[in-house]
């Protein structure tokens, strides 16, 4: 799914694009050459062959990859992603950012990534659970409560984390329910979790707006992609007195600048719908939504979507990153030269794998905690963490983006020079 056009090609790469931010922090940390290389490698890559028997009989092999990209910090965390155009380069950057969202909300997780090449809107439900289960089995060896914990991702949901939950479990002889973070509530996931991405992305867009002096009533909040994450957000923004005037999907953008009826959207696409066939406003396509004249823009599709071809045209004063990777290192700069105040999507998106981290606690603990606890906690570590990044954008004099990374950087960094090498 390609929703921006036209991309330069030098910026189509997310690890390059995730290197050049880790450079710019390193250099500026003054990271010693070691540490500095043993940051710019993964620690494990794995690529797997996983059959498939189709409904049809015919047997398909897909490829399969999952990397632990730095475990100093504890366990390697992070969702796994269903797309056709997943690659090993790309998983290798989610890994990564993976690493340094945990250490900017400072939970005790280092970071992973996992993918699997496959349409799985072209998959019935048997063979999605097939490719799961069989995925799952290839990448046991590296999984485990205390070595590595996915979650969810792109196209993949409860249902997918609980066929992973009991593929593991099957071969532990036991329950394992920490195996897997997102799963559904029934057997061990958390309450606030299906939303915590999405109102970790509220959060730190109502900090950004008073940190920039707009109101909070009526801003105008336009977000890209109408997921699990773009939807919530919006619905949270609107929730507390925003006005959500574009959202879009891979079909189309809708704009509506007296404010789009987000519950109708959420019941138009729940039912199976897609935004192409809703009429709650005129139809845009993707590109011009992005450049829609509005406070908040929050991506919260892929990655690559805002670039240097487009980054001049952007109107929003704030940029809340709900995905991974959705600004390019080349339109950091655009941007920052237009006042642009981007809260980096490891900052932004980080209340998802906040929640999981809950939901890891909540199972090991066996005593599970009320939707009040967890939005509260969720609440402390949002808020708190997009004011050390503050602190640290002041203090050195750098932007969000390089606070974030210089934040995260330390933490992993320092973690690695009191443990040493074990040779
Ligand atoms: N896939 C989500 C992310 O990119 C959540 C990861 C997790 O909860 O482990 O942050």
């Amino acid at each position: 799914m390609t929703l921006t056009k036209d991309i330069p090609l030098d910026e189509v790469n997310p690890f390059e694009s995730m290197m050049s931010r880790f450079d710019r922090a390193a250099e500026l940390l003054d990271l010693d050459r070691g540490l500095y290389t043993i940051l710019r490698n993964p620690e494990k890559q794995l690529i797997v062959s996983i059959p498939v028997r189709r409904d049809d009989e015919e047997i398909q092999v897909f490829t399969g990859f999952r990397v632990h990209y730095n475990t100093a910090r504890g366990p390697a965390k992070g969702g796994i992603r269903f797309s056709p155009d997943v690659t090993l380069e790309e998983v290798k950057a989610l890994a990564a950012w993976m690493t340094w969202k945990c250490a900017v909300v400072n939970i005790p997780f280092g970071g992973a990534k996992g993918g699997v090449v496959c349409d799985p809107r072209g998959m019935s439900t048997r063979e999605l659970e097939h490719l799961t289960r069989r995925y799952t089995a290839e990448i046991m060896s590296i999984l485990g409560p205390d070595t590595d914990v996915p979650a969810p991702d792109v196209n993949t949901n409860e249902q997918v984390m609980a066929w992973i939950m009991d593929t593991y479990s099957a071969h532990a002889r036991h329950t394992v329910t920490s195996i897997v973070t997102g799963k559904p509530i029934e057997m061990g996931g958390s309450l606030g979790r299906r939303d915590a991405t999405g109102r970790g992305c509220m959060l730190v867009t109502l900090e950004a707006l008073r940190q920039q002096g707009l109101p909070v009533e009526g801003a105008r909040v336009v977000v890209q992609g109408f997921g699990n994450v773009g939807s919530t957000a919006a619905r949270l923004c609107a929730q507390r007195g925003m006005k959500v005037v574009g959202i879009s999907d891979f079909t189309t953008g809708v704009h509506n600048e007296d404010g789009i009826d987000l519950e109708a959207a959420e019941d138009h696409v729940r039912a199976g719908g897609v935004l192409e066939d809703f009429e709650g406003g005129d139809h845009i396509a993707n590109a011009e939504l992005l450049e829609l004249d509005c406070e908040v823009l929050i991506p919260a599709a892929l990655e690559n979507q805002i670039t240097r071809a487009n980054a001049p045209r952007i109107q929003a004063k704030i940029i809340c990153e709900g995905a991974n990777g959705p600004t390019t290192a080349n339109a950091d700069a655009i941007l920052e030269d237009k006042g642009v105040f981007v809260i980096p999507d490891i900052l932004a998106n980080a209340g998802g794998v906040t929640v999981s981290y809950f939901e890891w606690v909540q199972n090991r603990e066996g005593y599970y905690w009320s939707r009040e606890r967890v939005e509260k906690r969720l609440k402390k570590i949002m808020v708190n963490s997009f004011k050390d990044v503050m602190r640290y954008t002041e203090s050195h004099d750098v932007s969000p983006r390089t606070a974030c990374y210089m934040l995260a950087i330390d933490r992993v960094a320092f973690v690695h020079r009191l443990r040493g090498i074990y040779a």
